[in-house]
């Protein structure tokens, strides 16, 4: 039997709720136990007290009403200094392993960031030298097809270099082109040509067809020159 269960005991026993057997458990714990033998003293006093008070009393029910507080409050007498003490220390530890159960678990979090970065970082890093052995820097790779053009020129010249000049405009042209030219009887020099491209080579056409329009514009005859996207 524990203090707690003697104090307990002792309580029931000044209701008269408690058995022999009871009774002799109760009494060996405060016979080895000194202060649960002072508050069965205690209690014994007190209960002396209220039978004297009860003799006296002409209300019984209110006298034993309050005789069990009294008797309450000393089989359960608040915690002394040093319960107190020893609950500080159970809260102190209860504390100490609430902090040290957050240090491990932000370490723990801390050491999760670290893996999952690293390997974020191994595979970022693997991705991207794979993309480049598929792309190496400089091609064009599977981008967006370039925007294409489509235009037309006509030119008539009573010079034939006129004609031969722009003619000399399409020797590279990587599209598709198709070229007609006709020389008349009054010796005018035509060139018809339809064409289809990327749209920044035909810009550079544009500009030097432009160039060779202004430098001849004195034997021009006709001069159309039209460009649509495709
Ligand atoms: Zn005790």
């Amino acid at each position: 039997m524990n203090c707690a269960e003697a104090r307990e005991g002792l309580s029931a026993a000044l209701d008269g709720a408690l058995g022999a057997e009871e009774l002799r458990a109760v009494e060996a714990h405060a016979a080895s136990c000194a202060e649960c033998r002072r508050v069965r003293d205690e209690l014994a006093d007190v209960r002396r007290l209220l039978r004297g008070v009860d003799d006296a009393d002409d209300v019984p029910g209110r006298t034993a009403a309050i005789g069990r507080g009294v008797l309450a409050a000393i089989a359960h007498p608040p915690p002394t200094e040093a319960d107190l003490d020893r609950s500080r220390a159970e809260r102190s530890g209860i504390a100490r392993r609430m902090v040290w159960t957050l240090v491990g678990g932000v370490v723990a979090a801390v050491l999760l960031s670290v893996i999952v970065g690293t390997a974020l970082t191994i595979w970022w890093v693997r991705h991207w030298s794979g993309l480049r052995a598929a792309n190496p820097p400089g091609a064009s790779g599977p981008a967006a097809p370039a925007p294409r053009s489509r235009g037309r020129l006509i030119v008539s010249a009573k010079d034939r270099g006129v004609r031969d000049q722009a003619l000399a405009l399409f020797k590279d042209w990587s599209g598709d082109i198709r070229v007609d030219q006709a020389d008349t009887d009054n010796r005018l020099f035509s060139l018809t040509v339809d064409f289809r491209g990327q749209s920044d080579e035909v810009e550079r056409l544009k500009r030097r067809l432009s160039d060779l329009h202004d430098a001849n514009a004195s034997v021009l005859m006709r001069w159309e020159f039209s460009i649509t996207s495709d």
